[in-house]
């Protein structure tokens, strides 16, 4: 987090949504406002944002939110490494989604993995090129206290840990709900305002309903209520040490 004496910096939530949801973005970003929380978009395709997207984008970045690549075409990396190589896999899936975003006056210092699919060789890679990565843990596993220890990344080794895992808040996708039970974050959150770090989040759209992944606003006020209750500023990316 950046030094600025007007709040403390040695502990955070990092808030990120992930994917090309500019519009619902932009409409929560009120949300944020009233919270104080500044979060990061991890956008993908940012060749095909339209113009109006983009200003929204703009208007986001303006506002203190941290804007991060996450790819040109959503690509996998492990696998798409395995299938066409390293270099094909810079020179087609990041290095132009990269420029992209630089075009529009992103400069995008940090990757989210598209559905958080990694592995050393790809983290090597990345971060040639950024400055942090974030990948995910199992979706799965957010309902169970114990992936507090795993999610927390304590202050003193922050400096150090280029690629921060992130657990999912997304309330569901289309039809489907993935249960109201967020244990294992709660627990993250307590642990890191206690000790300081930082825990990462991810979702995807912010909206009551929609046929991809989603994060309802109910929840989203619930989650930033929560860590302003224990003094956890919400912090974009770009703000880390
Ligand atoms: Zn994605």
């Amino acid at each position: 987090m950046t030094e600025r004496p007007d709040r403390p910096a040695d502990r955070a939530l990092l808030l990120t949504f992930d994917d090309r949801h500019v519009r619902a973005w932009a409409a929560a970003a009120p949300l944020f406002t009233s919270y104080g929380a500044r979060v990061t978009f991890f956008v993908c395709e940012p060749d095909r944002l339209d113009r109006d997207e983009v200003r929204l984008l703009r208007r986001l970045a303006d506002d203190g939110h941290t804007i991060g690549c996450h790819g040109l075409r959503h690509e996998r990396a492990p696998e798409f490494v395995a299938a066409h190589g390293a270099g094909a896999y810079l020179d087609r899936e990041v290095v132009p989604a990269l420029d992209g975003l630089r075009r529009l006056g992103f400069p995008a210092r940090a990757f989210a993995y598209p559905c958080s699919a990694r592995d050393q060789n790809t983290d090597r890679l990345l971060l040639t090129l950024f400055e942090r990565l974030r990948g995910g843990v199992p979706v799965g596993r957010r309902a169970d206290p114990s992936l507090a220890a795993e999610l927390h990344v304590p202050a003193r080794e922050l400096a150090d840990r280029r690629v921060l895992l992130g657990c999912s808040v997304d309330s569901g996708r289309g039809t489907l709900a993935y249960g109201d039970d967020l244990g294992g974050v709660e627990a993250a959150l307590r642990r890191t305002a206690e000790h300081g770090g930082v825990t990462t989040l991810y979702a995807h759209c912010v909206a009551d309903a929609h046929e991809a992944n989603h994060v309802t606003p109910a929840r989203l006020e619930k989650l930033l209520a929560a860590a302003d209750g224990m003094s956890l500023p919400c912090v974009g990316f770009d703000e880390l040490p």
